[in-house]
């Protein structure tokens, strides 16, 4: 098969860590006999340090023509004083819409090698396996009006949650289609006991739940699904919720199974599926050659499931990076003391080495 992928490094530890998921990738399609075609382009402070524009015209135009994109991470101080607009994670929220990727998948798995990475007790994380869908396109991040206006001491900040019905039956979609492949068991997290946008979340979801019989559907506000994440973590199955909660409950999800790095993430609904570690560009450990690739690797697996079907694929790289671990590879977020430390790249190698290893062996066998 063809793959042919964009490749948007953008900010930070993005190229860092894009680059070792570009060269398992690679070894992934060499070991499987696909062939890949790859386009570099740029988005965020990378775009804007050479076209004043987060998301360059060119850019969209690569990655709407592509089958998947694969991204690294946005985010500079350097703009942080720019207008809203020009700022680096404005040219992502632009392309999640151009791509019209309103699904958001970000599994939080606890690897048994990293039991003892989570601040939680390894008898409460072992086993913990959950799949938050969180809605992309809608809620605070796109709601209009949004300003800062008003003269400097009175200044008022406004943003706008909106939820229609149709994009609420179609992240329920995605989310009880996911469910009936694993535990079928659905968890809406919303906010109904104050915000109107999740009264109507709330009422949507239960009436799309009707069609999957064989999924169980209960309800949490968003405060009480923090604390029983960190309480007991494996009783999650699916989460469902909207964009801000789920932004919010991921990156706690990260917490809880070790590291921030070690998260996958798929946006797809459209044309054309984003993938993307959840991490953001972490200026403070750009540069260094340290960041954990893992969550950028696992997004590569990601692509190959859910934009190509190539489901062994996938699962191979997944089980490579469980086998580096098992072998004890560590970069520096998930060491613990007196384990040594990997650099970014030699985690990468490792990787690339395990898929080979795993692929020669299938021929061998
Ligand atoms: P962050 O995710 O960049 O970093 C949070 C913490 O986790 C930092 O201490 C960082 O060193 C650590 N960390 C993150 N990824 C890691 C990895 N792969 N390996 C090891 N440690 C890792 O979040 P932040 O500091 O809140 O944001 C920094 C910038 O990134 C901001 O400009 C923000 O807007 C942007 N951001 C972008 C995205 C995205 O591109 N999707 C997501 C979140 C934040």
């Amino acid at each position: 098969m063809l793959l042919n992928l964009t490749i948007l490094p953008g900010d930070g530890i993005g190229p860092e860590v894009t680059e070792q998921a570009v060269l398992v990738l690679q070894a992934a399609a060499g070991a499987f006999g696909h062939q890949l075609q790859l386009r570099h382009k740029n988005i965020g402070g990378a775009a804007l340090a050479v076209a004043e524009d987060p998301l360059p015209a060119d850019t969209v135009q690569a990655c709407l023509s592509s089958s998947a994109v694969l991204m690294g991470a946005v985010g500079n101080p350097a703009f942080d004083h720019y207008p809203n607009h020009l700022r680096p994670e404005a040219g992502l929220l632009r392309l999640r819409r151009e791509l019209g990727a309103y699904a958001n998948l970000r599994p939080a798995i606890c690897f048994p090698a990293l039991e003892d990475c989570s601040p939680l007790r390894s008898d409460l994380v072992r086993g913990t396996d959950i799949m938050i869908v969180r809605e992309l396109l809608g809620g605070l991040y796109f709601g209009e009006p949004r300003s800062i206006a008003g003269a400097p001491g009175s200044r008022v900040a406004t943003n706008t949650m909106t939820y229609g019905e149709p994009a609420i039956e179609r992240i329920t979609g995605v989310a009880f289609e996911l469910a009936e492949k694993r535990r079928k068991k659905v968890l809406s997290v919303d906010k109904a006991n104050v915000l109107e946008c999740s009264r109507l979340w709330r009422e949507v979801v239960i009436r799309c739940a009707k069609d999957y019989p064989g999924v169980q559907l209960s309800h949490m506000y968003v405060d009480s699904a923090a604390m029983s994440l960190v309480q007991r973590p494996k009783d999650f199955d699916v989460v469902l919720t909207e964009n801000m909660f789920g932004d919010i409950l991921s990156d706690q999800a990260g917490g809880v199974v070790g590291s921030l790095g070690l998260l996958a993430s798929a946006s797809i609904g459209g044309p054309v599926g984003l993938y993307e570690p959840v991490h953001g560009s972490a200026p403070d450990i750009a540069g260094k050659g340290i960041a954990n690739p893992l969550g950028a690797i696992l997004s590569a697996a990601l692509l190959l499931r859910h934009s190509f079907q190539l489901e062994r694929e996938a699962a191979c790289i997944e089980n490579a990076v469980s086998a580096v671990l098992n072998q004890g590879s560590r970069t520096a977020d998930i060491a613990r003391s007196g384990q040594s430390r990997i650099a970014t790249s030699e985690m990468g190698r490792n990787v690339v080495e395990a898929v080979k290893a795993s692929q020669a062996k299938q021929k061998s066998a």
